[in-house]
């Protein structure tokens, strides 16, 4: 007998008829002897829905109210799915975030969860009862509503899991596994049987969506078994996130390719090249608490250089009147954005061992004529930024330069 938790995404619960298959696999497991602690995720579109409406009420939402509006969606599926379980026969009981005692920080909309409170749900697991938890979302020192960033329902699963020392979490999608690339854009992709948390925590961070990154950050950090797994099929181990690599596979050079879509790059052009220009220009863009990924400073000449940077989309436009508020002091001849851009990762742990890795990238992409406008790399990884319209046909031709469509 385990415990085990298992966390189901928002496709997973989007219609009644799903929320009760849920409860179907949900009672599959307690028959087996299994302890079940259920996360769940708004229905799909839900979290969309709500942020647009917040928005038409006010531009720029507060982020308090913000919070109260869209941790709506998990209390509603918690519920339902808890009449499903209860209609089928088995006790189950609902709990939101602030009810179990999720407890974060106060940043509203991206809060970090500090700890969780297990003694209630200890409780109804001894008693026999199903726990159903409200992804998502939780509970500030003062009592107020937060929630974790989008696909934060992935990390409140592994939170749990740690939080409750389980067996296994399993989080249940509408893919069957983690693959070598977004089968959605590759149907050729290849479900991967196991993935190192390295690979899978830059994965994550260069933009697949499978997992949010703060979940594997989590079960990484707790020794978490982290699974993910297809809610649609009966059977299938789907991808286990692993400590280790296997020794007895043959490690390809890159396991993975992931995109963005979700950024933009700032341009500061015409800047004095002198010491204190970068931090000149960033650090104002970091008291505005905008995240800046990628940063190029172009060689000086006659006395100026240009400076460009990439930061989420959402956050172009305040990140251009900040610089503009700075224009002046800073001397830049121009500032402007382009958020027509995205970037493309190549993962792998191999390529640590490999060299010539970056060159088949850069050839790749240069047969295509597509034009490289930033490079960032790091161990175990490369990432481009490229015009946001080469974005497939890019995933497409690195996928096969790099062999990750053969079996
Ligand atoms: P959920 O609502 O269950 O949390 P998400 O939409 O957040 O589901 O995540 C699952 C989606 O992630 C898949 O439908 C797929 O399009 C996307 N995805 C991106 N990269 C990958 C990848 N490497 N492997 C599998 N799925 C991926
Ligand atoms: N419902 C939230 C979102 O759409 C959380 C999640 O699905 O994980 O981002
Ligand atoms: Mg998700």
């Amino acid at each position: 007998m385990a415990l085990i938790v298992q966390k189901y995404g928002g496709t997973s619960v989007g219609t009644p008829e799903r929320i009760k298959n849920v409860a179907r696999r949900v009672a599959k497991f307690k028959a087996q002897g299994h302890d079940v602690v259920v996360v769940v995720s708004a229905m799909s579109g839900e979290t969309n829905r709500l942020i647009a409406l917040a928005k038409e009420v006010q531009a720029n939402p507060d982020p308090r109210e913000l919070d109260v509006v869209i941790s709506t969606g998990e209390q509603v599926t918690i519920g339902l799915l808890a009449m499903a379980l209860k209609d089928a026969g088995i006790e189950a009981k609902s709990y939101t975030g602030a009810q179990v005692k999720v407890l974060t920080d106060s940043f509203f909309t991206k809060a970090r969860i500090q700890s969780i409170d297990d003694v209630p749900m200890r409780a109804d697991l001894a008693a026999g009862r199903v726990v159903i938890v409200a992804g998502f979302q939780g509970v500030d020192a003062e009592g107020n509503i937060t929630t974790l960033g989008r696909g934060g329902s992935d990390t409140s699963g592994v939170a749990l899991a740690a939080a409750l020392k389980a067996d296994e979490c399993q989080i249940y999608t509408d893919v069957d596994g983690v693959y070598t690339t977004d089968p959605r854009v590759v149907p050729e992709a290849k479900k991967l049987k196991t993935i190192t948390f390295e690979e899978m925590l830059e994965m994550a961070s260069l933009g697949s969506k499978v997992l949010q990154i703060r979940s594997v950050e989590f079960a990484g950090k707790y020794n978490v078994k982290l699974r993910v797994l297809s809610s649609f099929q009966e059977e299938g181990e789907g991808t286990l996130i692993t400590f280790e690599e296997d020794p007895n596979m043959e490690k390809p050079v890159v396991s993975g390719i992931a995109f963005n879509r979700d950024e933009a790059r700032v341009n500061v052009t015409g800047v004095p090249d002198k010491p204190g220009i970068a931090y000149q220009i960033l650090g104002p863009v970091a008291d505005a608490n905008i995240d800046v990924d990628m940063i190029i400073q172009n060689v000086g000449q006659d006395g100026t250089t240009d400076f460009s940077f990439t930061v989420p989309k959402n956050d172009l436009a305040r990140t251009i009147k900040v610089l503009e508020g700075v224009q002046a002091h800073i001397g830049a001849k121009r500032i402007d954005g382009d958020d027509k851009i995205c970037k493309v990762s190549i993962v792998g742990v191999g390529m640590r061992s490999h060299v010539g890795v970056a060159s088949t990238m850069f050839r790749t992409l240069a047969e295509e004529g597509i034009n490289i406008q930033m490079i960032s790399t790091s161990e175990i990884k490369i990432s481009v930024i490229v015009d946001e319209k080469y974005l497939e046909l890019a995933v497409r031709v690195l996928h096969k330069a790099f062999g990750l469509d053969q079996a």
